[in-house]
């Protein structure tokens, strides 16, 4: 009894802290040592752990649309004040776009020095002209949805924000007309956050499975062939998230950057697991929650962060642009490497948080600049493990942000970020 109270006083924060760690040892320990096919593969990789891992993966799945869609229409019929939202729109673009062009600048800058691709001397069909795919207008359309019930079927992320942030405004605006509607939404949206708790509890087993599964089947030797490209973007990511982000909250908020990173942890360990952005979106609202960021802010910034927001997908696309032109001896000029901070940027806005999907906006960034698509071949058998790192670092970069647009919204509830007051879980009691 003693035992099971002692387990019970454990945070759901340091289970899943467990559950990587030991996935990861287990998953090492199958890679090297079992080498009994039908045990390693047929029992655990392809059932136990398929099954848990992406189980719990699905399940998060299923919250996202559902509670993104009724956060966002509660949360700004709440705000009212449309200059409000508008100022609360605008700050979140702007940092995030601005932090996501420092990461590439950052990756290049670190990649340049290092030289990861040089001494490779690969030989390719480099055409060294600069031309710019990327189509800033389409990405600005996408976001109109044609059909608001298909983006919602399809799980298209902007067009379902901009669906809800007009019915969002007219609730506000209409009020006692649609307080039937209001109130639907508005316990719609506790429903799922109801579910968010009772899913959660099953995370720190979902992350052991997903660890186990993934480094059964790769192992860490994997890495040992592009250690000097790994090497540069774990640098960059490590930068980004340990100096970056810390020094962007204590300049711009005086916040304790440590004090976050506690309590914010176990969402970077989610991400990392999982490799999705979009995924992590019903934890990162949560435990932004217990930081005392105001739900009204949050169910609007992290969906669009998910989405737009990747600034550890654009430090992989500045290193591996590096490391490509490095390995074809390619000299990439000051408008070159502009046009890369470009397109990563533009890239990383109207993709989904899915995992690899940085690998496909790859292509968009390599042919921006004239190098061999080809080249992508050569990263691509080492991305699983960095899709983790920058995923950890995509939803660290939409916390962040959102940290600061609510604390300059005076949004931020101090005290419970200090830890001296509990945060109201459930933000909007059932009516
Ligand atoms: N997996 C990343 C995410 O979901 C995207 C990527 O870089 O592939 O944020």
């Amino acid at each position: 009894m003693g035992m099971i109270s002692k387990l019970k006083k454990i945070s759901l924060g340091n289970w899943m802290l467990m559950g990587m760690f030991l996935g990861l040892i287990v998953g090492l320990i199958l890679n090297e040592f079992v080498s009994d096919q039908f045990i390693k593969d047929v029992i655990l990789l392809n059932n136990v752990f398929y099954l848990g891992g992406t189980g719990f993966i699905k399940l998060m799945k299923m919250l996202v649309v559902p509670l993104v869609f009724f956060s966002i229409i509660v949360g700004v019929a709440s705000i009212s004040d449309i200059k409000k939202i508008g100022t609360i729109g605008g700050r979140t673009i702007i940092i995030y776009l601005i932090t996501t062009a420092l990461a590439v600048t950052v990756a290049l800058l670190i990649s340049g020095i290092i030289k990861p691709g040089a001494g490779l001397n690969m030989v390719g069909v480099a055409q060294a002209n600069v031309t710019t795919n990327a189509s800033a207008s389409n990405t600005v359309l996408n976001m109109i949805p044609d059909n608001p019930f298909n983006s919602l079927a399809n799980g298209d992320m902007l067009p379902v924000i901009i669906f809800g942030v007009l019915i969002g405004i007219i609730l506000a605006k209409l009020r006692e007309k649609t307080k039937l509607v209001n109130d639907f939404f508005t316990q719609g949206n506790s429903i799922m956050m109801e579910m968010t708790h009772i899913v959660m509890k099953f995370a720190p087993i979902g992350i052991f499975c997903l660890m186990a599964k993934t480094f059964a089947s790769l192992g860490l030797d994997t890495l040992l062939p592009l250690t000097k490209y790994v090497g540069c973007v774990l640098l960059g990511l490590a930068i980004q998230a340990f100096v970056v982000y810390p020094a962007l909250l204590v300049i711009l908020t005086r916040l304790n950057p440590i004090r976050f990173f506690k309590k914010f942890f176990p969402v970077m360990f989610f991400a990392f697991s999982s490799s999705t952005s979009n995924a992590t979106i019903p934890l990162n609202l949560e435990k932004l929650s217990e930081l005392g960021v105001s739900r009204d802010v949050s169910s609007f910034t992290i969906p669009l962060g998910a989405t737009i927001n990747m600034d550890g997908t654009a430090i992989m696309q500045g290193c591996a642009v590096m490391f490509a032109a490095q390995a074809y001896g390619m000299d990439l000029g000051l408008s070159a490497l502009l046009t890369v901070i470009f397109t990563a940027v533009t890239a990383s806005i109207g993709t989904a948080g899915v995992p690899s999907v940085g690998l496909i906006t790859l292509n968009m960034v390599f042919t921006s600049v004239g190098l061999p698509v080809d080249a992508i071949g050569m990263i691509m058998g080492i991305d699983h493990i960095l899709d983790m790192f920058r995923t950890a670092v995509n939803v660290t970069g939409d916390a962040i942000c959102t940290m600061i647009v609510s604390f300059k919204n005076n949004s931020l509830d101090l005290d419970v970020f200090k830890g001296k007051k509990e945060s109201g879980e459930k933000w909007v009691d059932i009516i």
